[in-house]
């Protein structure tokens, strides 16, 4: 097993690897901007390193600093969390050039998966169903371009090779502005993400948003860890999750489940990875691959009995998988409600100091988060600042315990969205479960 384990992140999934590594006995660094030194992950780490200033930029993305910190204490691998460097191809090689193991996949294949082109077309060569669409980058051909949205059929959705984080699409509804469209998201493209590449797709109008994780070691062994349901998102920023998904049917989890694996034996995919879906009239079109652990894992760690942290380190130190897909069993249900400091209804960040810190407990509570009373959030970092998960027999038992933990919950001092996720989990279209992409930005009065 791995020895010493660099984790190149903040918050609660810096905390969440430390404590993997602390169980499985392996010695751990931490390493923070001068914005983070308070931040509990680094007072429980066995080393911490001071990486650079409060931004980003020049701390959590400074990719030399991270490789002078693993340098210096000596580390043998380096943990990327999610977020920051941990799908920049270019990180995962220096850190191998450095001769540290990177856990995660290969350069390789995040790259590939980074380029949804690429990504779409190494998919479907493997099986797995794909939105109808162009099959590559569109030229410059007007008439190509009109034929091929009328075959797919409108609207239909122009959207960059390279985008992420829900930027750089644009859907049509009619043939008329097509070709504008095109150019505008190719210019917009190029100028963001350095990539102009574009591409079309059918636009789903009432899409789920159903995801399937794998876990795929270096042997090429694979197996999936059933679904899990992102429906509700604001801005594509996912808000609640839940697994197993609701109204999936066992068949139909193992068909889009084996997919998935097969298709990471094929492309010789290694460690923990999600391959995003859109899911309409019962059928599941591929849209990306996350080559990384996701912020709602785990709830898939509650109804499988599988830690993905501790089974990423184990890939990494080139195990093979501890599981056959037999031993993969969905048990109850699981609900993640994300914890943010910002306004519940204007959605401002809100940093500043807890005051007072109560967590919530009980049977199937659990709480991810690196928070305490005393803590400041600092302004300089993503919002999230916690993930209440419960766990059940059941989705509606898994509903009411989250209902309690909502109702016990107490962080004062800042604000945070805990009253949004109150009017979410009490929903009845959410307690009837199902709901489509766009149905929470509707409840809110934003689309
Ligand atoms: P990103 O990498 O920016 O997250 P995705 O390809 O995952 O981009 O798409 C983000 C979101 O955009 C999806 O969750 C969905 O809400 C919407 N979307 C993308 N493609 C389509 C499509 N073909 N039809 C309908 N909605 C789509």
């Amino acid at each position: 097993m791995l020895e010493k384990i660099l984790i190149a992140n903040r918050g609660e999934i810096a905390l969440r690897i430390l404590r993997a590594c602390r169980e499985m006995g392996i010695k751990t660094v931490a390493v923070h901007s001068t914005a983070d030194r308070e931040l509990k992950h680094v007072r429980l780490a066995d080393e911490s390193v001071c990486i650079g200033p409060p931004s980003s930029l020049d701390s959590y993305l400074n990719i030399p600093a991270i490789i002078c910190a693993a340098e210096v204490t000596n580390a043998s691998a380096i943990h990327p969390g999610y977020g920051f460097l941990s799908e920049n191809a270019e990180f995962a090689e220096q850190v191998e050039s450095s001769g540290f193991k990177f856990i995660g996949p290969s350069a390789k294949s995040i790259r590939t998966m980074g380029d949804k082109v690429a990504a779409i077309k190494a998919m479907k060569a493997a099986g797995v169903p794909t939105v109808p669409g162009s099959d590559g980058p569109l030229n410059d051909d007007k008439d190509r371009n009109l034929q091929l949205a009328r075959d797919i059929g409108y609207p239909v959705i122009i959207k960059a090779a390279g985008g992420g984080g829900g930027r750089g699409m644009r859907v049509v509804n009619a043939e008329g502005s097509l070709l504008n469209s095109i150019q505008l998201t190719r210019s917009e493209a190029g100028a963001a993400f350095g990539n102009d590449t574009v591409y079309m797709e059918k636009f789903l109008e009432k899409p789920r948003h159903v995801e399937i994780q794998v876990l795929s070691d270096s042997q090429g062994n694979a197996i999936h860890l059933a679904e899990r349901d992102c429906s509700m998102q604001r801005r594509h920023q996912k808000v609640v999750e839940e697994a197993p998904a609701p109204g999936i049917t066992p068949e139909q989890r193992a068909e889009i489940g084996n997919r998935c694996a097969e298709a990471c034996k094929a492309t010789g995919y290694e460690g923990a990875g999600t391959f995003e879906f859109l899911y309409e009239n019962g059928e599941f079109y591929f849209i990306e691959m996350n080559t990384r652990v996701q912020v709602e894992h785990p709830v898939t760690e509650l109804i499988t009995g599988v830690d993905i942290i501790r089974e990423q380190i184990s890939i990494a130190s080139g195990n093979p998988l501890r599981f056959s897909q037999e031993d993969i069993k969905v048990r109850g249900h699981a609900i993640e409600c994300r914890i943010n400091a910002e306004d519940s209804h204007t959605f401002m960040p809100s940093p500043g100091t807890i005051t007072m810190y109560h967590p919530p407990g009980g049977p199937g509570v659990r709480l991810d988060t690196h928070i305490y009373s005393g803590y400041t959030v600092p302004p300089y970092y993503d919002s999230m600042i916690g993930k209440l998960i419960t766990y059940g027999n059941t989705r509606e038992s898994a509903i009411a315990r989250m209902k309690v933990a909502l109702s016990e919950i107490v962080i004062d001092g800042i604000k945070t969205n805990i009253e949004l996720h109150q009017d979410i989990i009490n929903d009845g279209n959410f307690e009837a479960g199902g709901a489509d992409i766009h149905y929470l930005e509707k409840k809110l009065g934003l689309s």
